[in-house]
């Protein structure tokens, strides 16, 4: 016991951390030694055992005095897994329609169609597509609203008459071009069947979709899901299935404090952790912060408190133990990732210097340099990697036109290649 109180005076006396915990409003932790239960959760986690749903829930009531003792095990499990080791990618971001069906409480993406154009054209994905390539990415990123085509026959006819019935085929055959610019696909169209998800998997290095919440309780009127029929939780986990079944490396999520009990939370991420023992093609957890902003229904909903979220990441990484990517969007949290990473994540996701974040417009992406130089203070190394992380890099989980694609853009341990984040990987992998 005595030797949890000690590393975290350890901790504590570092003044980056301090200062850190400072800007989060949660300075003056006083320290106390963890509770019986508490210890016996952490001797289990740093032995390497994954926690269970109760212990989950015991760490996620623990106060702010003793989360401490959870950022610890968590910081040791992430080392374990990923030594010193931080990632992002660098990315373009493609809203390629914000039309959709769903009205998500939270959402500041959709739009109607007479608020803009219906969809972004082809050529103009191209030549995001070129000049991201151009300035070193390579994630190409698209997003969708989920199924505009069955509720606005304005922008159905307009797909009809580029020859598109819906908006996944749309999205596939962008993609197929976009990958022909060298920059890699990451399509996240929303609740997807086999066909669709095979199709889009010719041309994209990885896909995603989040799980936001297990609960279907958030459906009811008045929560977060309300009018959203593609956040149906069964019909998510199916297109996960889905992408299990056909080898799709897989980004999922959830959104954090859209008004889901501690239970719920806990229960999504077990949800997620369970897809990925059964099938292995979860690559990457996005631990995502609700931002409230001005003009959506839940603009005065409450945001997470720093505590909520430290120890939601801390906890998850206990969950899916330290193989996991876990990320946490730097632009939503600028002041805190450094601490988040400690707590847990491993990644700082897509940043874009090129195009903004149309889910959240009014957070800009922090500086590569300034995330660097946050991460060098901690002792941890910032790398850049793909669309798709270094393990599923194969011939399992690529299509084999994307794998010959992206081998040559990488180095031997799966990391985007110096000279390819310079911005002169066209000619490196020009089609030949
Ligand atoms: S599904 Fe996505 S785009 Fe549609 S309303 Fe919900 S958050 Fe917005």
């Amino acid at each position: 016991m005595t030797s949890f109180v000690n590393e975290a005076q350890v901790l504590l006396s570092s003044d980056r951390i301090r200062g850190m915990f400072k800007r989060l409003g949660m300075d003056g932790v006083s320290l106390r030694a963890p509770s019986r239960r508490l210890e016996e959760i952490l001797l289990k986690a740093r032995s390497g055992e994954t926690i269970d749903r109760e212990d989950a829930l015991f760490l996620m009531n623990l106060d702010r005095d003793e989360i401490i003792f959870i950022i610890l095990a968590a910081s040791e499990v992430r080392e374990r897994g990923k030594n010193k080791t931080v990632t992002f990618s660098k990315n373009v971001f493609v809203p390629l329609t914000r039309l959709c069906r769903d009205h998500c409480g939270y959402c500041t993406f959709k739009i109607e169609p007479e608020e803009g154009e219906l969809f972004v054209k082809p050529n103009e994905v191209i030549r995001v597509a070129r000049q991201g390539a151009r300035l070193g990415c390579t994630e190409l990123l698209f997003v969708t609203g989920d199924k505009p085509e069955l509720v606005y026959s304005v922008y159905r006819d307009a797909l009809r008459r580029l020859g598109y019935k819906t908006t996944a085929e749309y999205l596939a055959a962008v993609s197929e071009a976009g990958l022909k610019e060298n920059i890699f696909p990451h399509s996240n169209l929303g609740v997807a069947n086999r066909d669709e998800l095979s199709s889009l998997r010719e041309s994209n290095a990885s896909m995603g979709l989040m799980l936001e919440n297990i609960s279907p309780r958030l459906l009811r009127k008045g929560e977060a899901h309300y009018r959203s029929p593609d956040k149906v939780p069964k019909l998510r986990i199916r297109t996960m299935e889905y992408a299990g079944e056909l080898r799709i490396a897989w980004t999922s999520g959830i959104l954090v404090g859209i008004g889901e009990t501690l239970e719920e939370r806990v229960d999504s991420l077990l949800a997620i952790n369970s897809l990925s023992r059964d099938y292995g093609h979860i690559q990457e957890i996005i631990i995502q912060n609700f931002s409230p902003k001005p003009g959506i229904s839940m603009e005065t909903h409450p945001v997470p408190s720093s505590l909520d979220m430290l120890k939601t990441v801390g906890v998850s990484r206990l969950i899916f133990g330290e193989k996991m990517n876990i990320q946490v969007p730097p632009n939503l949290n600028p002041k805190s990732f450094p601490l988040f990473v400690i707590a847990g994540a491993n990644d700082l996701g897509g940043v874009s210097p090129m195009t903004i974040d149309y889910v959240n417009p009014e957070a800009p992406w922090p500086q590569v340099e300034r995330m660097e130089r946050a991460l060098c203070e901690l002792d941890l190394d910032l790398k850049e990697r793909l669309p798709i992380y270094p393990e599923f890099i194969n011939e399992e989980f690529l299509d084999k036109m994307v794998l010959e694609r992206i081998i040559r853009v990488i180095d031997t341990s799966g990391y985007v290649l110096e000279e390819a984040n310079n911005g002169d990987r066209r000619d490196k992998t020009k089609d030949n």
